[in-house]
């Protein structure tokens, strides 16, 4: 598939754009400053900012090419009836980790067993917020407003426990973001699958699996 990629140069894009390629897809990458120029191509996929991913995304669905977003901090939503309009795909996840994905699925089931719960998150110390969004989309996946533990520590990477308690039993769900390579799955199911999403947006790797 012929994709450009917004962003190839940055720490997700450096990772995934050699995945991409492994895969067969044709990888024309795109950088901030260069003109967004994507016309012909199947799809863009867009690991920026905030700031730039709305006008990529608004410049790709502009030129008839359906987009995979993860940037994170922007609201796709108003361009939802453009990508409707033009019968284009706008997919966005937040994260594009099937891990991390499945164990926010499989602690949404085990909540309906277990109604005690706490999060336990923990981060390289780069990242400066906390809760982290995924643990934060956990805690209202299973509901009951549960207690978020978040570490920040040199060595770590992206590393989520759910710990359920119950009479004489512990129930633990842990994923590890280990490298950034564990985004490139998600994106190249994404890309796999584009063509049978409904026109217009939809959120989430759920939607996928
Ligand atoms: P990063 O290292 O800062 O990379 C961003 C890249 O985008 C940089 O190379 C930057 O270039 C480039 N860029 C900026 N404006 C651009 C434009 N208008 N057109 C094309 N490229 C442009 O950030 P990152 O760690 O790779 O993360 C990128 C985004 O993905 C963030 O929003 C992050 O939160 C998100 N993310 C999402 C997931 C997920 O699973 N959904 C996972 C990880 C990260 P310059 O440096 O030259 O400005």
């Amino acid at each position: 598939m012929k994709v450009a990629f917004f962003g190839a140069e940055g720490k997700v894009g450096t990772a995934l754009v050699p995945m991409l390629r492994r895969a067969g897809h044709d990888v024309r990458p795109i950088e901030a400053g260069e003109e967004p120029d994507v016309r012909g191509l199947h799809a863009a996929v867009d690991f920026t900012t905030p700031s730039a991913a709305p006008e990529n995304v608004r410049a790709a669905l502009e030129q008839g090419v359906s987009c995979i977003v993860g940037t994170t901090g922007w609201d796709a939503q108003p361009l939802d009836a453009l990508a409707r309009e033009r019968g284009l795909r706008l997919f966005v996840a937040p994260n594009f980790s099937l891990g991390a994905v499945l164990m926010m699925r499989f602690a949404e089931q085990a909540a309906q067993f277990f109604p005690r719960a706490e999060i336990v998150e923990l981060h390289g110390d780069a990242k400066k917020d906390a809760p982290s969004g995924t643990a934060a989309l956990t805690a209202k996946r299973i509901g009951g407003d549960p207690t978020i533990h978040s570490v920040r520590l040199p060595g770590l990477v992206a590393h989520q426990e759910v710990i359920f308690g119950g009479e004489g039993q512990v129930l633990t769900i842990r994923h590890d973001t280990t490298a950034r390579e564990s985004f490139g799955e998600g994106v190249l199911l994404a890309l796999d699958r584009l063509d049978s999403l409904p026109a217009g947006l939809t959120v989430g790797l759920d939607a996928l699996l």
